[in-house]
């Protein structure tokens, strides 16, 4: 970063060290044009957005909810607890790569839908027919089809 004091595009950190109990990055830097010393504190910012629920309430995030509600679609089918812990650690890394103070439920139902479908098909085909709350038999059905189109071109290409 430029230094402070001048400006100066180039200067050298000379000393890091982790701080707060790891939690935070203590840098002294010093500006090669004039000298002068100065401290920089890195930290991670990991704000979760809150939840608009559907009523317009705000709820915060809570990643257990999100693990029962996964748990729960996948059921007696044969998906391992490793990969599970993966897709919701990928969705909160998505939630914070939004950056976002507040998200819709519905767009967190979205990444819930692409979990799913990554971990097992009739787990998702399951979530899918409560989460979109299927008006007719044909809205399903063309749920289906998209997915098994889905599924032959993957198998296609890989
Ligand atoms: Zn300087």
């Amino acid at each position: 970063m430029y230094c402070p004091f001048c400006t100066e595009k180039d200067t050298k950190v000379i000393d890091s060290r982790l701080v707060a109990s790891g939690l935070q990055v203590r840098r002294r830097r010093e500006c090669g044009q004039c000298g002068e010393r100065f401290t920089t504190f890195e930290t991670a910012e990991l704000v979760m957005p809150k939840v608009i629920k559907t009523n317009g309430t705000r709820q915060p995030f809570d990643e257990n909810k999100l693990r029962s509600g996964i748990s729960k679609a996948i059921e007696k089918r044969p998906v391992s607890v490793e990969r599970v812990e993966e897709e919701i650690s990928h969705i909160c890394s998505k939630l914070r790569a939004l950056g976002e103070r507040e998200i819709y439920s519905t767009q967190l139902g979205e990444y819930v839908m692409d979990a799913l479908r990554s971990l097992d098909k009739v787990a998702y085909v399951r979530f899918a027919s409560v989460y979109r709350d299927f008006q007719d038999v044909n809205a399903f059905r063309k749920e289906i089809e998209d997915l098994e189109k889905q599924t032959q071109s993957t198998e296609q290409n890989g």
